[in-house]
């Protein structure tokens, strides 16, 4: 007999209005997933816990509305959720003016999971430790180890510590790693980076066994745009398809493609910093002639400031410097920064006519000068961007969510994500 969850996605299937856009996706059928009771219920569980998440506090009644699914499967499956403390429910025993008894809204138990965060940067590492509502509940800094071996061990220790401290979770969910430069995300291993001399390290594998935690790790660049479309909640809520630029010593994208961050065919994708802008520009630190990075990354912009006749600070100069000095109206560090939006504006623009991202997104110290360096990103885009125009397009620019390392929310992300999001099937 087909359970309560598969009967009302069936009548949903069925009632609902052909779509608009036809699919195009591929089945893999190499490692099919055929669409059995199990992946239905784990499809169902995962879309009433993301329509929670979001709504929360939430009645029965609502979320039947807004899933589509009818009343008695979204009681079946709540009850389970119920049950396996993924939810509680809230303000018991109340009753209306007339004597009923009104619905009893759910939300999600933020101590379902705890789930540890690492975000590791060439001088600077940050752990964190979050519950299933993206709270933090611990935050530790550290400096970057040059031996990665004992510098993840030492890391390990750090988690087991957190884990004695934080006894209240029902469960450990596992350890999201953000890391500056090329990763292979099958074989759990750190490639290689511009900024961190760091080779062919099994983070996976070191960490694994240092915590007894499932580890995932990810490129900072892309984390952070994971963490944009599972957390920004306010700005652009419902975006599938995002662009995040991330700007700091170096310059790497996220492509958020339907939802899904895009990895690539072997999980390097998001390199754009390093597509040459000039062929006879000076020599980058890839190997290659003219990188987009040479001239917008964080570096380029120190690099610039430098060089100018009144420059005001010129040893030892930081980007975090370089801000302060924008904010305080000194004219040199003003046109550094204008000329580095520049820049990024002319690289934006051409991913932009590639990609049709519905919103681009620039994270980094940079954005701290946001007021001057938006209206030239966007300047840029409206001059070159393809089909713009008399009702032509109009593709929104926006500095990232989060302040503080948005790469390290994104760490957290990747963990959550795996907890939330819907599986493919076919
Ligand atoms: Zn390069």
């Amino acid at each position: 007999m087909p359970n309560a969850a598969s009967r009302g996605f069936t009548q949903r299937m069925r009632s609902a209005a052909p779509p608009r856009q036809a699919y195009t996706r591929k089945p893999n059928l190499s490692e099919v997933k055929a669409a059995g009771h199990d992946v239905l219920r784990t499809v169902n569980r995962r879309i009433l816990l993301n329509i929670l998440s979001e709504r929360q506090p939430i009645s029965r009644a609502d979320i039947a509305k807004i899933s589509g699914l009818n009343k008695a499967t979204v009681s079946t499956i709540t009850g389970e959720l119920l049950r396996d403390n993924f939810i509680v429910e809230e303000g018991l025993g109340r009753t209306t003016p007339i004597g009923g008894k009104p619905p009893t809204p759910l939300r999600i138990n933020e101590l379902r999971y705890g789930l540890f965060g690492l975000d590791i940067r060439a001088d600077e590492t940050i752990l964190a430790l979050s519950d299933f509502q993206s709270r933090l509940v611990a935050r530790k800094s550290y400096e970057t180890g040059a031996d990665p071996r004992a510098f993840l061990r030492e890391i390990g220790a750090e988690i087991t510590r957190l884990r004695a401290e934080h006894r209240q979770f029902v469960e450990i969910a596992g350890v999201g790693v953000s890391l500056p430069g090329l990763v292979d995300n099958p074989s759990g291993r750190f490639i290689s980076s511009v900024v961190l001399p760091w080779r062919d390290v099994p983070v996976v594998a070191w960490l694994g066994e240092a915590t007894r935690l499932p580890v995932h790790i990810d490129n900072s660049a892309r984390c952070a745009a994971l963490a944009e479309i599972w957390h920004s909640k306010a700005a652009y809520a419902h975006v599938r398809n995002l662009l995040y630029v991330s700007v700091s010593s170096g310059l790497a994208c996220g492509v958020v493609i339907d939802g899904s961050l895009y990895r690539g065919g072997t999980n390097t994708a998001g390199q754009f910093g390093h597509v040459p802008l000039d062929m006879n520009g000076p020599e980058c630190r890839c190997g290659l002639r003219g990188c987009w990075d040479l001239y917008a990354s964080d570096n380029a912009t120190v690099a610039r400031y430098r060089a100018m006749p009144d420059a005001t600070a010129r040893r030892g100069v930081t980007m975090r410097r370089i801000v302060e000095l924008v904010e305080s109206g000194d004219p040199a560090a003003t046109e550094a920064v204008r000329e580095t939006a520049r820049y990024l504006g002319i690289g934006i623009t051409g991913l932009v006519n590639g990609l049709d991202p519905e919103v681009v997104v620039v994270g980094g110290e940079i954005t701290k000068a946001w007021g001057h360096v938006e209206p030239i990103i966007a300047q840029e885009m409206r001059r070159n961007m393809l089909g713009v125009g008399e009702g032509g397009r109009d593709i929104p620019l926006r500095r990232s969510t989060f302040d503080v390392r948005p790469s390290l929310k994104g760490a957290l992300t990747l963990v959550l994500s795996g907890l939330l999001s819907v599986p493919h099937v076919g």
